[in-house]
């Protein structure tokens, strides 16, 4: 049985003030979530203030990024004990604004997933296709380059110990949500497509859904059988909707 897991990606939002609003309205409402397992990503520079709200809490958190390398000369850059220093249980990698403005490629992603696990983080790992690329029939091919790509830096087993999140691109931030049923049907395909390489690692791993996810479409989409719970931008940054979404899980 995989539980659930509702995760927030802040992006590059908020101030002190308001990290500290929000952190104070999930906390608040954390109780009545009772399916899903629930994590924040801030940027980075407001972990530790998440990391001393949230400590105690049943909220994880985790950072939107990190570093191939351990440490060194990489000005700019954060590794990946630093974010389990502070606390860090999950880390994004791959997401498709990283992939398209700071030219992650399928390699460099693999290479984040394993240093990712060297330190100790689960991978919130961001598949999906472009809009161009589902018109064209193949949003298959491209989930299917992005996870094996993984598989064949970092093994299967590897894998296993991540989180997948499929986000088709045409749908983060857009307000066009997949219908239940593409969802569904990609995410099948991706179970799959995992379960060649090895069934049982594909029958236990969690596979969210991201795009334009709201507690108004939360449901219908994790009602599905291969959705295992949300990847979540603009709806995480509103208390009141991110628990609207986590509640879902609870039906
Ligand atoms: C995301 O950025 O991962 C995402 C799913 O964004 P949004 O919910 O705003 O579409």
């Amino acid at each position: 049985m995989r539980q659930p897991l509702v995760a927030g990606n802040w992006k590059m939002n908020g101030s002190l003030a308001s990290v500290r609003e929000l952190l104070a309205g999930l906390k608040a409402g954390i109780d009545d979530v009772k399916v899903a397992e629930v994590a924040v990503c801030p940027p980075a520079v407001f972990i530790p203030e998440v990391q001393a709200q949230l400590e105690g809490t049943p909220i994880a958190w985790g950072g939107q990024d990190l570093s191939v390398h351990e440490s060194g000369a990489y000005t700019g850059e954060i590794a990946g004990p630093m974010l389990t220093d502070f606390g860090c249980k999950y880390v994004i990698i791959g997401h498709s604004e990283r992939r398209t403005y700071h030219g992650e490629t399928d390699q460099l992603v693999a290479e984040k997933f394993t240093a990712a696990r060297k330190a100790g983080l689960v991978p919130l790992f961001c598949i999906g296709e472009t809009q161009e690329e589902r018109e064209s029939g193949i949003t298959e091919e491209v989930v299917a380059r992005q996870i094996d790509a993984v598989i064949e830096h970092c093994g299967v087993d590897m894998l296993g110990e991540g989180v997948i999140a499929y986000e088709p691109v045409w749908a983060i931030g857009t307000g066009l949500t997949a219908t239940p049923e593409q969802a569904q049907e990609v995410h099948a395909f991706i179970r799959q497509r995992i379960a060649q390489s090895n069934a049982e690692v594909a029958e236990g791993l969690r596979i969210l859904y991201g795009g334009s996810m709201k507690p108004g479409n939360a449901a219908e989409l994790l009602a599905n059988p291969d959705i295992d719970g949300g990847l979540i931008g603009g709806a995480s940054l509103k208390a009141e909707d991110f628990l609207g979404i986590c509640t879902a899980a609870n039906d």
